[in-house]
């Protein structure tokens, strides 16, 4: 995961990293850093902790120069540590590098490189970056040669950049498996893992593709391959506004996030009808569909195959991406592979991606961000366009995805009077946030409840498993999501007086085996939650949710579910947006 970002240009760059950083948090927080180009070489801050916690130890803008690189971490090898933490300087101090990704054969790169006498001064595998960088460096003294020659030793997936204590006017950038691209500013140009991190200077940008290096000179910038020949980029405009990364009056972005839902479902319900047509004739042609996504897009992927099986009586398979391979002989050309994905980056999706593409698969995808890696490798997109998701938890993403499977479902079914219905949603959304108070004393009332259990049946159940996701990475209190009538094939055991259960249970073919499970519960002394359209005297709780059309129920009833794990966590004193452990865009397999 990690975050990058580096500037050159006719500013300061320590001040534009900094904000670049604060934007890209949600890609890690267990340290972060920042190096510049001066007059006295290169200059360093970094530290373990968070961006802002750093910066009033150390004081960033005490860095001086018009070119600089930083990066916000999220530790895959070697503890969370001072020393640990990006920009990795060379042993002679020449050339200061970060680096988004896994260098697989750093093991035997370090060996080698100690036998030479180059001193290590951290655990990671990404110090190697810099120290290969100096050694080609000093060898040819040609910046290009030696970022080639690095990026063809190096085994794994990267997105680096580095900076040359000889070379006080460039940066150089290199992308294999992890995303980079530049932005094109009026003072200066940026590199970084994400346009968000960018977008207060520039809307224009240039992606850079798996195997491609850039040298970034003053003004000037030249894009190769990995093999060294020049490539010429096209620029984009990008559309998403700066404004839209901003907390307005809200105390975190994942609660503002969940109360932009009524907004982002309605921009996620307008798809391109041509685009909706064509991705449906590849539903209608293929032999046979594979979805594959992680995490809440997985969940997502669990309704669009009920869907698909009972509304339009397509048969599909679903895999979580990083098991996709399993299926792997199965795949072909008569494939239709559909990718669900917020960011677009997810190294395991993106794997998953490229394996049915070796066998001739189609690749289609239901993703947020234009321009990302999953865009570039699918044949066809449809974008939920729901704005840059900062809070770590998916929310107004995974309505976003729901939003577009659902019109493709009632466009293949040809389904107006449904489509009608979905449009619809965005007010009864509107109407469970202004329950909101009654979900706050809910959560105070369980809050101290280490182990919750989420139930719910058909088309409900992948609601109870985001539900239980969302409680656990928000406020770290055990949760499990279950199909109501798998609870006594074991979990039952675990049903003593007080453990409360959240129950999906809105009046629809579900309903009465669900009350049957309530029943089973209670009489082992469970405390039921019930989320419904109508009350009934077994709950102990009770979270009213609108009456709507019984497809379209999980994007109604979610929203209870992403303000409860929210308050519990901000109860419970977490930060919600920024989750231990975690970040956003999984882009390490
Ligand atoms: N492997 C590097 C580290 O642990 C970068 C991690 C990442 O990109 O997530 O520092």
């Amino acid at each position: 995961m990690c975050g990058i970002i580096g500037y050159i240009g006719e500013e300061n760059a320590a001040p534009i990293l900094l904000n670049g950083l604060k934007k890209m948090e949600y890609r890690g927080y267990d340290s972060a850093g920042i190096a510049t180009l001066s007059d006295d070489g290169i200059l360093l801050l970094k530290d373990k902790g968070k961006i802002s916690e750093i910066d009033q130890k150390v004081n960033f803008l005490d860095l001086k120069g018009k070119i600089g690189i930083a990066h916000t971490r999220w530790a895959t090898h070697g503890g969370v540590t001072y020393e640990n933490a990006h920009p990795h300087v060379s042993c002679g101090l020449e050339v200061a590098t970060i680096h988004n990704g896994i260098i697989e054969n750093h093991h035997q790169l370090r060996k080698k490189l100690m036998d030479e006498c180059h001193n290590f001064n951290s655990d990671t595998d990404s110090e190697i970056i810099a120290h290969l960088l100096e050694r080609y460096y000093k060898e040819s003294g040609k910046v290009k040669k030696a970022l080639l020659q690095t990026v063809q030793t190096l085994k794994g997936t990267f997105a680096f950049q580095a900076i040359f204590k000889h070379e006080p006017n460039i940066i150089v950038g290199a992308r294999k498996d992890a995303p980079l691209v530049i932005g094109l500013g009026k003072n200066g140009n940026f590199l970084a893992s994400d346009i968000i991190s960018f977008i207060d200077h520039t809307d224009k940008v240039m992606f850079l593709d798996n195997h491609e290096i850039v040298v970034m000179r003053g003004k000037r910038m030249n894009v190769y391959t990995f093999n060294g020949e020049r490539i010429v980029k096209e620029i984009t405009q990008v559309a998403w506004e700066a404004k839209e990364t901003s907390k307005e009056a809200f105390a975190h972005y994942t609660v503002k996030e969940i109360h932009e839902q009524p907004k982002t479902l309605r921009t996620a319900m307008h798809q391109n009808s041509k685009k909706v047509l064509d991705f449906i004739c590849a539903i209608k042609e293929a032999e046979q569909i594979y979805i594959t996504a992680c995490g809440t897009s997985y969940h997502a992927g669990l309704i669009f195959r009920n869907l698909l099986a009972r509304i339009a009586k397509v048969r599909s398979h679903i895999s979580v991406s990083s098991e996709f391979s399993q299926n792997v002989e199965l795949i072909d050309e008569d494939t239709l592979v559909i990718a669900l994905s917020q960011s677009g980056e997810t190294a395991d999706v993106l794997e998953s991606v490229s394996l049915a593409k070796e066998q001739g698969a189609k690749v289609f995808s239901i993703l947020n961000a234009e321009g990302s890696s999953l865009s570039r490798e699918s044949q066809m997109n449809l974008f939920f366009n729901c704005g840059p998701e900062i809070g770590v938890a998916a929310t107004k993403s995974f309505t976003g995805q729901l939003a577009v499977i659902y019109v493709l479902i009632f466009s293949l079914v040809d389904d107006s009077k449904m489509s009608n219905k979905l449009f619809d949603i965005p007010r009864n959304v509107e109407k469970v946030l202004e329950t909101e108070k009654n979900i706050i004393k809910i959560a105070e009332k369980y809050k101290d409840d280490s182990d919750l259990y989420f139930i719910g049946r058909s088309i409900h159940f992948p609601i109870a498993l985001e539900g239980a996701l969302k409680l656990k990475e928000l406020s770290y209190n055990h949760a499990e999501g279950m199909a109501g009538g798998e609870l006594k094939h074991g979990t039952l055991a675990l049903i003593e007086e007080g453990k409360p259960v959240i129950v999906l249970n809105p009046k629809d073919h579900t309903y009465d085996e669900m009350l049957n499970n309530i029943s089973e519960m209670k009489a082992r002394g469970a405390k039921i939650i019930g989320v419904s359209n109508r009350p009934n005297g077994m709950y102990d709780d009770f979270i009213q949710i609108p009456k709507v059309d019984e497809l379209l129920y999980p994007i109604v009833e979610v929203i209870p579910l992403q303000l409860l794990a929210y308050h519990t966590a901000v109860l419970r004193q977490r930060n919600p947006d920024y989750p231990r452990n975690l970040a956003k865009s999984v882009t390490v397999t």
